[in-house]
């Protein structure tokens, strides 16, 4: 068995849907990025990729590859999900928190749940998302950006 660990972040922007855990969900603002922003996807594509030894998304997925331009995070997951498959290896089980002051996303939680496992081909149950405030300290405290952590085990 292999863990790997991520973290990402992406600031808020205006004028662009929020795609967080693979669905959109209703807000004011979305979030910047080359692709559409996805700071808990894109979390989870580097623990997956940490756990099978692989370099980060950002070197997988280069942002000045225009192949890559505007291209949806569940595209990138599944990518990534087809690297490590052709390695051997397979997701076993995925843990996540999101950190951000809003929107509530506590609604939202079980559809990412149920995305993320549909992209990676795993069974819901074995997907966690869980989310946390940064009780207003700092940028993310002032809700600029929205931040994940994730962690994911692997088995050969
Ligand atoms: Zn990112």
């Amino acid at each position: 068995m292999r863990v790997g660990i991520g973290y990402d972040i992406h600031r808020f922007i205006d004028d662009k849907p929020l795609m967080l855990g693979g669905i959109e969900i209703p807000h004011i603002k979305g979030l910047s990025g080359h692709s559409d922003g996805d700071s808990l996807l894109h979390a989870i594509c580097d623990a997956i990729l940490g756990a099978a030894g692989m370099d980060d998304i950002g070197h997988q997925f280069p942002d000045n590859d225009d192949r890559y331009a505007g291209i949806a995070s569940s595209e990138l997951l599944k990518m990534v999900a087809d690297k490590i498959n052709k390695k051997g290896f397979k997701v076993d089980y995925v843990d996540s928190v999101i950190i951000l002051e809003e929107p509530k996303i506590a609604p939202f939680k079980d559809a990412m749940k149920q995305e993320i496992a549909k992209i990676l081909g795993i069974g819901k149950e074995n997907v966690n998302v869980k989310a946390t405030t940064q009780e207003g300290v700092g940028a993310l405290g002032r809700g600029e950006a929205i931040a994940a952590y994730a962690v994911a085990s692997l088995e050969k």
